[in-house]
């Protein structure tokens, strides 16, 4: 569906983006997921077409697109900053696109409708924008977007100016939006957890470099590198003989009775999390902490302080490059 042929692109001499391929399938829900300033929105923003790779070739359905400009490209783009016309109601923002092509009325009348029925604004049509919360306004956004009915919608960090709260519920919401249409999304966050209850595939990037690619399991279970095991997910990096390893804090036991097996240390701190108790260990001969997430129904009540024994199935191992 979409083709990233070794595209690349600098910016004053300074590479942004390194060489990156990439197939992404048609309706597939793909996520760019990094630290500030790595790129997304630079890698966004040449599929799109507002910005020109310095190398390499994009391809739409298998036409070459690199040299098209944004409106002949079949995709559409939503922000985290959504432009919507203040003058304009609801309904006549996210009929503006369907004017702009040309889009008999009845089939204007229709689009729109069934736009505003998947995002549930039926009853807000008429409304400005200033008459609407800030999750009510990224509907609109995402509906306008959707109207068209483009064969890829590209998201900003298009939750990212909203609370907590809303920004959950609309991640339930534009997901099955996404699986009743069955349009391709390309998702640009830094949110870990967002990218991971989203995504089909993610695209791990750092430094304008990929990390990784695969899916929200294989990621966090099978970590490629130091830096794609760290940022999804926490993890304990145990580096040994030469080798470099990851234990994730579901994995490690913490007992009372230490045995040859376990490595010795000193409870340090004690995170209560709900569903979870975290315990932070102090190894006693290495400078290191290890972090441990307890069950829920492990009731034993630990004491900071404490000398415990820290242990872990070998086979939770994940070897990791650096
Ligand atoms: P954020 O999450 O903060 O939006 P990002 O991962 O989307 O970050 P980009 O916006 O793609 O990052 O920027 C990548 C790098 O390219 C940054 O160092 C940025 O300063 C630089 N950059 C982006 N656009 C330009 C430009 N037009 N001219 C020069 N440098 C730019």
């Amino acid at each position: 569906m979409i083709e990233l042929v070794q595209i690349e692109k600098h910016f004053s001499g300074q590479v942004v983006v390194h060489p990156l391929s990439l197939t992404i399938k048609e309706g597939e829900f793909l996520t760019l997921l990094g630290p500030s300033g790595c790129g997304k929105t630079t890698i966004l923003r040449m599929i799109a077409g507002f910005e020109q790779p310095t190398d390499g070739d994009i391809f739409l359905d298998g036409q070459k697109v690199t040299n098209l400009s944004p409106n002949r490209r079949d995709l559409n783009l939503v922000f985290q900053h959504y432009a919507l016309f203040p003058h304009m109601t609801v309904e006549e923002n996210i009929a503006f696109g369907l004017k702009m092509k040309k889009t008999p009325p009845s089939q204007q009348k229709e689009r729109v409708e069934e736009a505003l029925k998947m995002t549930q604004l039926t009853q807000l049509t008429k409304r400005y924008p200033h008459e609407l919360s800030g999750g009510q306004q990224q509907r609109v956004a995402i509906a306008r977007a959707i109207a068209n009915k483009p064969k890829v919608l590209l998201l900003d960090e298009p939750l990212g100016a909203l609370d907590l709260q809303l920004r959950k519920s609309l991640q339930t919401e534009l997901k099955q939006l996404q699986r009743s249409l069955g349009i391709t999304f390309i998702y640009v966050t830094h949110d870990q957890e967002e990218a991971m209850m989203l995504s089909d595939r993610i695209v791990i990037m750092n430094n304008g470099q990929v990390e990784q690619i695969g899916t929200p399991r294989e990621i966090y279970e099978t970590p490629r590198t130091l830096f794609a095991a760290t940022f999804i997910g926490e993890n304990n990096i145990f580096s040994s003989d030469g080798r470099l390893f990851a234990v994730r804090p579901e994995n490690i036991r913490v007992v009372r009775e230490i045995n040859k097996a376990s490595r010795k240390g000193t409870v340090q701190d004690i995170v209560y999390l709900g569903n979870v108790h975290k315990l932070i260990v102090q190894l006693d001969d290495e400078p290191m902490n290890v972090t441990a997430a307890l069950d829920f129904a492990d009731d034993r009540t630990w004491q900071i302080g404490e000398k415990v024994g820290v242990s872990w199935n070998p086979l939770h191992e994940v070897m990791v490059g650096s």
